[in-house]
């Protein structure tokens, strides 16, 4: 399979996160990836550096034009190794041009305080949506089946006007934007926390199906979005799935979820899948809750696989940095 990575990756660092007021250290880490890479590198993986740059277009279909132009101004402005964190956030929703001040900006395009930003933060984020990007562009145009996007930062909690959850471009909307050009595409969350992002990008769109196997948002983040009862507006009604799952789930119930997921996806008729890879279901994840193993993730990739469909997968999270390598290579060998 052929794997697209983006060497810039590294100049991206968050120092710190905010957690209950403190500062805690940040999960996602540059060794994640590099990680995965020398765990690909003893495979037939074909590790393949970065070479196209997303689109405009597709940016601006999946995330406000506002919000783009904030990330652009801002990150700039920033001096080396400094990462801004917003301290307020917007109490009701306002007319994005209404705000000129940059702190006041952050704290509107922002919704926790894990997602800073540094002079090299919307660089970087560009090239893990180029990776995407890449990614889809290749199964659409190179006649193979599948492709991986190795992505850092990741996307999935990116809304169309909001950086979150170490998120700032969302990679898998990206990819489901880029196919939707050429038919019906399902998007299939597998992370352990829910795609919010990704759900509200597409969730008045009938062509574009939005399906989320994850931790119960009562108990974990983004807890705010991610329940059974969000299904979908307008157009799109019908056509988002969340599957809120519970602490300890095991190999067992989450196939059983995952055959569920994977049925509606059929039933919508799919020509094209993106998959959103986490591997902080595992049970050694320091920030997760489920009980998966390593050996699961090959049987969770088989059992996707059986769709048969044109597929991309970006890398979400998964934050047990010694067993990430091992974790991605077992979900990659099940395609
Ligand atoms: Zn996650």
């Amino acid at each position: 399979m052929r794997v697209i990575i983006t060497p810039n990756h590294q100049e991206h660092q968050s120092p710190y996160e905010i957690w209950n007021g403190e500062q805690t250290p940040h999960q996602e880490i540059p060794a994640r990836v590099e990680n995965i890479i020398a765990a690909l590198k003893n495979t037939h993986h074909e590790l393949v550096e970065l070479e196209q740059k997303v689109p405009m277009r597709i940016l601006r279909a999946i995330h406000s034009s506002r919000y783009l132009s904030f990330l652009s101004d801002f990150c700039p402005t920033l001096s080396d190794g400094e990462y801004k964190y917003p301290s307020v956030f917007a109490l009701h929703a306002q007319t994005e041009d209404r705000y000129k001040y940059p702190l006041t900006r952050l704290g509107f395009y922002s919704f926790d305080m894990y997602t800073p930003l540094s002079n090299a933060t919307f660089r970087v984020a560009l090239d893990s949506a180029s990776a995407a990007y890449q990614a889809a562009f290749e199964v659409k145009n190179r006649a193979q089946k599948v492709a991986f996007a190795l992505c850092r930062p990741p996307g999935h909690h990116a809304e169309p006007n909001q950086m979150g959850g170490y998120c700032y471009l969302n990679n898998a909307a990206v990819a489901a934007q880029f196919f939707s050009q050429f038919g019906k595409v399902a998007t299939l969350d597998v992370d352990f926390h829910h795609g919010n992002g990704t759900q509200h990008i597409f969730y008045e769109r009938e062509d574009v199906l939005t399906v989320s196997l994850h931790a119960d948002p009562d108990w974990k983040f983004p807890h705010f979005s991610g329940y059974a009862d969000e299904k979908g507006a307008g157009d799109g009604d019908g056509f988002n799935l969340n599957i809120p799952l519970q602490q300890g789930t095991t190999n067992s119930q989450y196939q059983r979820s995952l055959v569920k997921a994977l049925t509606r996806i059929k039933e919508f008729g799919a020509e094209y899948l993106v998959v959103s890879f986490g591997a902080d279901t595992h049970a050694d994840d320091p920030i997760g809750g489920f009980a998966l193993t390593t050996k699961y993730f090959t049987k969770m990739a088989k059992t996707i696989a059986e769709l048969e469909l044109p597929t991309v997968i970006v890398m979400e999270g998964g934050y047990n940095t010694s067993k990430l390598g091992d974790n991605v290579v077992s979900f990659l060998s099940g395609f």
